[in-house]
């Protein structure tokens, strides 16, 4: 009995110990962001570190939050060197990823800037870059060892731009920080920018489950100027020059618009305590871009302007899919047919109990026809991920299909409320 006891307490302690640390016994204040070259072509992805940073403020929650289940095509994983424990983790879905796709990535290389961001450590870690193979499992492409005492961690000071609090509701490490960015206003349209962002803050809080959730985010508009008005269109042979390189005709799509500046969007928002950014571009095109867990893109002017930010945020915000499919995109059989995608809202069906039957009528026919009757009820209705067969989305139309409806479908907002829990709690 005293043998087995001593054993059970030999193992007991050392547990207990590591089951106390937190937050605060692997991180400092501040934020390592670490930036890279993410390059290759359809069939290989290569990382290359260009510089490490210290960045003063960390914006997310002060807990650690590493439970494997990630959204989006990579994650980099951050680990304490001496212990091996798993500190951060987190998932994104990076340009590249959806360049690989395109038919120019089977004939040429590209490479596309990137950024990291965690808390600054105390010790020593290891960081850890995994891509999502075709087969839905994670592969690791880069590994590093970090030294927060490392001299050539640059501590420049941030750039500092004047900066409207449109929305302040709180601590930042409790509430979710949107920080958006002037693009493509001269130093003039400052005025215009605010009201911009502002606007575009309110239709965002009128649906759910932002609505509900309006006391949990802070939003703040960071006036950073440009030399020239608008953004570059290259199809139609204009261009502008604008401080973060936004650009339309992203893969050849015209409303596709995007920035690969990724350097100056996070150098323009360093001195900010932020979850999530947005670039506003000052544009009355229609089009935008949403990168889940770290970039939207979009315009101010267009009719729809607004109806499109909220869709891209819920890429960025939430990681959700897109549920149109008979819009021109450049993606060639984006989605594996013989696995489950990750993206909360879409489904092959090979897998579907990981997915949304809970929020289902038990009677509602599986897939469901796109009739009247099923109009607006949670189902699996076919056609999705830009493919019309094979990728199966919850409802007829969602703010994820088409920019009609009033409000996501169910399962956008169910996946919308948990990403905000993530972020507050
Ligand atoms: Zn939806």
């Amino acid at each position: 009995m005293l043998r087995y006891l001593v054993l059970f307490t030999f193992y007991l302690v050392p547990m207990i110990l590591s089951a106390q640390k937190g937050f605060d016994d692997y991180f400092t204040t501040g934020v390592f962001r670490f930036d890279y070259l993410l390059s290759g072509k359809n069939n290989y992805a290569r990382v290359t570190p260009l510089q490490q940073k210290l960045e003063p403020v960390w914006g997310g929650v002060q807990k650690l939050q590493v439970d494997g289940n990630v959204l989006g095509n990579y994650r980099f994983t951050v680990k304490d060197l001496a212990s091996q424990t798993p500190v951060f983790q987190q998932g994104f879905s990076p340009l590249f990823q959806e360049w690989q796709t395109t038919a120019e990535a089977r004939a040429i290389e590209r490479a596309f800037y990137q950024v990291i961001r965690f808390p600054f450590p105390k010790n020593k870690v290891l960081l850890e870059i995994d891509f999502r193979n075709r087969d839905g499992i994670f592969e690791n492409i880069y590994t590093v060892i970090l030294d927060p005492v490392n001299y050539f961690i640059t501590k420049e000071l941030p750039n500092f731009s004047d900066c409207v609090m449109v929305q302040q509701t709180g601590d930042p490490s409790e509430k979710v920080d949107v920080v958006l960015l002037a693009e493509g206003y001269r130093k003039e349209e400052m005025g215009k920018f605010v009201k911009d962002a502002e606007r575009l803050t309110k239709a965002l809080f009128s649906v759910e489950p932002f609505a509900a959730n309006k006391s949990k985010f802070n939003i703040y508009a960071v006036q950073t100027p440009s030399v020239e008005s608008g953004t570059d269109i290259p199809g139609r042979n204009i261009y502008a020059n604008t401080l973060y390189n936004s650009t339309f005709y992203t893969f050849d799509i015209a409303r596709y618009l995007t920035t690969t500046d990724l350097k100056s969007v996070y150098d323009h928002a360093a001195a900010l305590p932020y979850d999530y950014l947005i670039v506003l571009v000052n544009s009355p095109e229609y089009g935008g871009g949403g990168f889940c867990n770290y970039l939207s893109v979009c315009t101010s002017d267009h009719a729809l302007a607004e109806k499109v930010f909220i869709h891209e945020f819920g890429h960025e915000f939430a990681g959700l899919g897109d549920e149109y499919y008979t819009s021109e995109v450049a993606y060639e059989n984006y989605y594996n047919l013989s696995i489950e995608p990750w993206e909360p809202n879409l489904t092959t069906l090979v897998d579907f109990k990981t997915k949304w039957g809970a929020l289902m009528d038990p009677s509602t026919p599986v897939p469901t026809p796109r009739t009247p009757e099923f109009a607006n009820k949670t189902g699996v209705f076919e056609g999705g991920g830009y493919v019309a067969r094979g990728v199966f989305s919850p409802m007829d139309d969602c703010r994820m299909k088409s920019n009609k409806p009033d409000s996501f479908c169910p399962v956008c907002q169910q996946a919308i409320s948990k990403a905000i829990q993530r972020c507050t709690e």
